[in-house]
């Protein structure tokens, strides 16, 4: 087996992509960078960075490249990162960041580029039955059997909906993902770059195609 993996997911939100990327990361032993976990990370830090993205995130919109590149660029420039390679969940979302991307890893390539493909209709009605565990990240669903308060079966912190899977900042970020980061299957797909994985079946399915995909693009022919 080849150690590790430098891999890109792109896709709606909503579309499974943080937890699929979980699940890769302990499968390939990599680690898994989520952008917009780290800036609610910073949120919850109350950090300067975190008061500025708090109010970006719950209106639905982009924080800025410049912000954006920094911290992926420093979060690459670690060990981990450095030596099994990653799994960029939420990153790039604008062509602009994708070039940033492309001279930040110049050195040692992206492997695979991944669109999980999922029809815009049916991710709205996923992100409205979304929560997340406050303290640590983990996504659940609602199946409407939940114990309420709803604690989380992980660390035991509290499930919540996220404040920005409100529908009206859901449809804006389905608005931005359109005019914004759909750019970038033309900037991947016309570079050969972009492998396109149907998103709509059931988790381990998905997952199944996923590693397929990897596998395929990790170990040509
Ligand atoms: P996510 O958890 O990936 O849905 O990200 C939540 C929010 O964080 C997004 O709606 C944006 O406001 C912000 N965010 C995350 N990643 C990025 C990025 N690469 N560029 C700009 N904003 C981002």
């Amino acid at each position: 087996m080849i150690a590790g993996v430098r891999l890109i997911i792109i896709g709606r939100q909503g579309a499974g992509k943080g937890t699929q990327c979980l699940r890769l990361s302990r499968h390939y032993v990599v680690p898994h960078i989520s952008t917009g976990e780290m800036l609610r990370a910073s949120v919850r830090e109350g950090t300067e960075l975190g008061r500025m993205a708090k109010q970006v995130i719950e209106s639905g919109q982009l924080v800025g490249d410049d912000i954006m590149v920094g911290l992926v660029r420093d979060r690459l420039a670690q060990d981990d990162a450095r030596n099994r390679g990653y799994i960029l969940d939420g990153f790039p979302r604008t062509v602009n960041q994708a070039e940033a991307l492309d001279e930040i890893t110049e050195s040692a390539p992206i492997n695979v580029v991944i669109d999980l493909d999922v029809p815009r209709d049916l991710v709205v009605a996923r992100i409205s039955a979304r929560r997340v565990c406050r303290d640590c990240g983990t996504n659940y669903t609602v199946t409407g059997r939940e114990r309420r308060p709803w604690t989380c079966d992980v660390c035991g912190g509290d499930v919540v909906q996220r404040d920005d899977d409100s529908e009206d900042a859901v449809n804006r970020r389905l608005d931005l993902y359109e005019s914004q980061t759909a750019p970038l299957l033309e900037f991947y797909g016309s570079a050969g770059r972009l492998v396109i994985v149907d998103g709509t079946a059931s988790p381990d399915v998905v997952f199944g195609r996923l590693t397929a995909a990897i596998d395929a693009a990790r170990n040509p022919g």
